[in-house]
């Protein structure tokens, strides 16, 4: 468990706090936001630093782009997006730790807030560099990191200025390492883990983990056919990462060890060609066709996946379950979100595709935790250490 410094341990009153969060929303063409759950989600935090009579100071990175001021990454849209959410007003600074930035922070008051341009419009941002780190920290008196979704990068904003201001975590930070934190130090089981995406290549210290923490782990998307083809099955021309194929076998023998149960599916929706069109139909593991290639669950595999759902005390589902960009192929995925939607269970969705599926279908309320975070939270479950979280110190 995790018992880092937050912002409650910290004298805030008339302080200047630097407040790094993650406000990487998406954006449509004419530069709105799309998605504005990772602005609200700091909003305690906020709201928190402007009762206690802070000046706040907010930082974040906004897409990439690459070290130079690209106007398509300025922070407009998200100082539009908060100052319309806090009803306040809210500086914009047009530099990061230039000359505007630090006379609008000269001129603040207690509860003001201002925004810095996109911190990665400095090329100092993704190196961690320490100048960089001393420019920043020199605007302030108190640093607050409350960017979860950032919280795995090396960068400057994110680590290195931790080294020269007094620092802390905010209440996002905070939720999201209280909630994982219990699903993998002691959830309440049955502890089902669905596991779905492209590769078992990019999730193979995930699957290893929750090997070791779940009760059942259910897996689907392209990376099941990996271990089917491991276990023996023909998968015709689905996705079958064939270098991992001994890994696959590993992983499944190290969970009969351990005797945690991996339910693979038992049917498919497989089709010709990969299509957003193809027609498809559903055809058992057992009897795959040597041309066919697998674009989803079947039915009966969303039958067994919904059983083992409705057992669990606690389910965490990170990635999609079939080619859920294609809407043909989209309704494993969707059966599986809605399951959990009305699950009695614990209910936690992570990573970036299946947060974004749950709030298409719009059930993030009925979820009980969808993670702001995706490389990050995949890190913290993989059990990999957060750069971000080690710079912060424990409290006393
Ligand atoms: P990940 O980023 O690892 O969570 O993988 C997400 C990707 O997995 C999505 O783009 C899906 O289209 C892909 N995916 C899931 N199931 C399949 C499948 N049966 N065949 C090909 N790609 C798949």
């Amino acid at each position: 468990m995790y018992n880092k410094v937050t912002l409650r341990e910290m004298e805030l009153k008339g302080k200047r706090v630097l407040l790094r969060v993650d406000f990487n929303v998406p954006l449509n063409s004419q530069l709105q936001i799309t998605n504005d759950r990772r602005i609200r989600e700091t909003l305690p935090t906020i709201q928190y630093l402007i009762d206690k009579g802070a000046k706040i100071i907010i930082v974040s990175h906004l897409g990439r782009p690459d070290g130079k001021v690209v106007p398509e990454f300025s922070m407009k849209p998200v100082a539009d997006c908060l100052r319309m959410l806090l009803k306040k007003p809210i500086l914009l600074s047009s530099d990061v730790s230039g000359t505007e930035t630090y006379k609008f922070v000269r001129s603040m008051k207690e509860g003001d807030i201002v925004m810095t341009e996109n911190v990665r419009f400095d090329p100092r941002e993704m190196t961690n560099d320490a100048e960089f780190a001393k420019e920043l920290a020199g605007i302030a008196d108190v640093y607050c990191n409350d960017a979860f979704g950032t919280m795995h990068r090396e960068h400057t904003s994110v680590c290195k200025i931790a080294e020269y201001l007094p620092s802390c975590i905010g209440f996002l930070v905070e939720k999201e390492l209280q909630i994982l934190g219990r699903a993998l130090d002691n959830p309440k089981r049955p502890f089902v883990v669905i596991i779905g995406g492209a590769k078992i290549k990019d999730k193979i210290s995930l699957i290893s983990r929750m090997i070791d923490v779940a009760d059942v782990l259910l897996i689907g998307g392209a990376m099941a056919y990996t271990f089917l083809r491991s276990e023996g099955y023909n998968m015709g021309r689905s996705i079958v990462e064939k270098d991992k194929l001994q890994l696959a076998r590993l992983l499944l023998e190290k969970a009969r060890t351990q005797h945690t149960k991996v339910v693979l599916p038992v049917d498919h929706m497989a089709t010709g060609e990969f299509s957003f069109s193809a027609d498809s139909v559903s055809v058992s593991t057992k009897k795959f066709p040597r041309t066919a290639i697998g674009m989803d669950i079947g039915p009966a595999t969303i039958r067994a996946f919904k059983h083992y759902i409705n057992k669990a005390n606690t389910v965490l589902w990170n990635g999609p379950l079939g080619v859920a960009e294609f809407q043909k192929f989209a309704k494993g995925t969707t059966e599986i979100a809605q399951e959990l939607a009305n699950a009695k269970a614990y209910t936690i969705v992570g990573g970036g595709d299946s947060a974004k599926f749950i709030e298409q279908l719009d059930l993030q309320d009925k979820i009980n935790h969808v993670s702001t975070g995706g490389g990050a939270m995949l890190k913290l479950l993989e059990g990999t250490d957060l750069p971000g979280l080690r710079y912060i110190k424990d409290k006393a």
